[in-house]
């Protein structure tokens, strides 16, 4: 595993769970608006050795609840799965963040029970998606969301609304993608460190207007939640 960081303690990453993030190294998608830039290149910086990663939660087992697997993109990491055996035997919970771009892994892990949760980033509606993200295999995101709603297990789908790439049309389309996903979190751009230098000083949605895209987004599924101050 290349592992890029640890954050020991978040309350708020896990629903629910007191939860450990791991973020790993590489990314598929070159999303302008990024704010982890840095997690990007697959031969970035490697900061944590998986035994470290592994020693700390089996120190902290009894105060933290959960994992989060996030990135980068995790499922990119080819020991994944087997890291992550290891995580659930210590006896953590695991959340997994993805972009969608690789429902195969995703379908091992499910498959294995070795997932509690699952997060998946919507970029836009289908038609923007390479736009947005540089990332064109729709028929594999629509597969990767399949999967996640025909799962059974907790699950999310995210977007970050950016002004410069999203208009309130959009929420529909996306909302469409994600027909009957349980949970459905509106997330508002923050300009400053992103990946592209065009987006740093980019404006943000109001409140207001993130309340109306939770507004077109509420008939496709069965719960939105708005995040005002997070990317
Ligand atoms: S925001 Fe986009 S580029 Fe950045 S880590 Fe997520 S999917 Fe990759």
């Amino acid at each position: 595993m290349k592992i890029a960081g640890l954050v020991k303690t978040s309350l708020i990453d896990y629903p629910d769970l007191v939860s450990a993030i791991v973020f790993t190294q590489g990314c598929n998608f070159a999303c302008g608006f990024c704010h982890n830039p840095e997690l990007i290149p697959i031969k970035g910086e490697v900061s944590t050795s998986e035994e470290e990663i592994l020693s700390f939660l089996t120190k902290r087992v009894t105060r933290l609840d959960g994992v989060v697997i996030t990135g980068g993109e995790p499922t990119l990491q080819p020991d994944l799965v087997n890291f992550i055996q290891k995580v659930k035997k210590i006896g953590y919970k695991v959340k997994l963040d993805t972009n969608g771009s690789n429902p195969e892994m995703l379908k091992s892990l499910l498959d294995e029970n070795l997932l509690d949760y699952v997060a998946m980033d919507i970029k836009g509606p289908l038609e923007k998606y390479r736009q947005i993200s540089g990332y064109a295999s729709t028929k594999i995101i629509q597969t990767s969301i399949k999967i996640i709603l025909e799962s059974g297990i907790g699950h999310e789908f995210r977007t970050t609304f950016v002004p410069k790439l999203h208009c309130l049309e959009d929420a529909e389309g996306i909302g469409e993608m994600v027909s009957g996903a349980a949970l459905f979190t509106v997330q508002n751009f923050r300009p400053g460190h992103t990946l592209k230098k065009e987006f740093e000083n980019e404006g943000s949605f109001s409140l207001p207007e993130l309340e109306r895209i939770k507004d077109r987004i509420k008939p496709f599924v069965q719960a939105v939640r708005v995040l005002e101050n997070l990317s």
